[in-house]
């Protein structure tokens, strides 16, 4: 609450009453401080990448080029630093995009069982990697979706990924489909580490990261799951998380069975 005190005078100049004026600032207030966060948020994750490849780089110009060994070494870190900074502006410029409402989508009917048989195929070389069982159940039935292939793609390997990432090592990741009156709801469930109660809602939020150290390290933006949502959201459907600490994660894709009026539409096309 913001109150301003303004006193009252008669001709006498004697004060006679107080306005007092109460002004509800709580939703102004809650996005300053988010918006400050972000700023925050953005400048730190830019900087340290930053920090690194001047160091080396400093280093390099000082002498270290002349050991062969050592440069290449130096390079390529400083190769990967540049990446990770390229990956967090990529990925600031596509929630820009969602948030002024710029995001042309190509939509198209989509068939899911075929679409995620080929999506899958691409995830299953990292999670063999990590001695880990990535498995597609298709449905026996056709299942049409109305989607940016494209974005649809982006989605489903942002949480595959995710369960990848975040769980260790003979983990099982099922993908499966499910459906309701109005809903196609393509799972991706987990047997990894899982999130607290605490944390689930805000796994959505820009730059939340259960362990920042961790998932940096792991070569995440922290923005993955915040442009999912949007992503789906501009579907006109949803993106759900369950999760059980210490057990795993159920991450859910919602979309509507019947076309929807979407907003900020390129095109329609039927057919793949
Ligand atoms: P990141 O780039 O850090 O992976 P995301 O937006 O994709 O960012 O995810 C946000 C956070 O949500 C992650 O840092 C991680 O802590 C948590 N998370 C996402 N998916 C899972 C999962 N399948 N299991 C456990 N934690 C997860």
């Amino acid at each position: 609450i913001h109150a301003t005190f303004s006193p009252h005078y008669n001709p006498k100049k004697e004060m006679e009453g107080v306005v007092v004026v109460l002004q509800d600032v709580t939703e102004q207030k809650k996005l300053d401080d988010m918006r400050k966060e972000f700023v925050a948020n953005v400048s730190h994750e830019l900087r340290t990448p930053l920090t690194t490849v001047k160091s080396y780089t400093e280093t390099l110009m000082e002498g270290a080029l002349d050991d062969r060994e050592t440069a290449m070494e130096f390079l390529s870190i400083i190769d990967s630093e540049s990446d990770r900074m390229a990956f967090l502006v990529r990925d600031l410029l596509q929630l820009s995009r969602f948030d002024n409402k710029q995001v042309r989508l190509n939509i198209t009917e989509i068939e899911m069982n075929e679409f995620l048989m080929t999506t899958v195929r691409q995830s299953k070389i990292h999670a063999e990697a990590k001695h880990q069982e990535l498995t597609f159940e298709p449905c026996d039935h056709p299942v049409i979706i109305y989607g940016d292939r494209d974005r649809v793609g982006q989605v489903v390997n942002n949480i595959v990924t995710n369960a990848i990432k975040y769980s260790l090592e003979q983990a099982k990741i099922r993908i499966f489909i499910t459906e309701d009156e109005k809903y196609y709801k393509i799972s991706v469930k987990d047997t990894g580490m899982g999130i607290t109660r605490e944390d689930l809602p805000r796994i959505f939020e820009r730059f939340y990261r259960v362990d920042k150290a961790r998932s940096r390290a792991m070569g995440g933006t922290g923005l993955g799951l915040a442009i999912a949502k949007e992503i789906m959201e501009s579907h006109k459907g949803r993106l759900t998380a369950e999760s059980e600490y210490g057990k795993g994660t159920t991450m859910t894709m919602w979309f509507p069975k019947e076309r929807p009026e979407l907003e900020y539409e390129h095109e329609f096309k039927t057919g793949g």
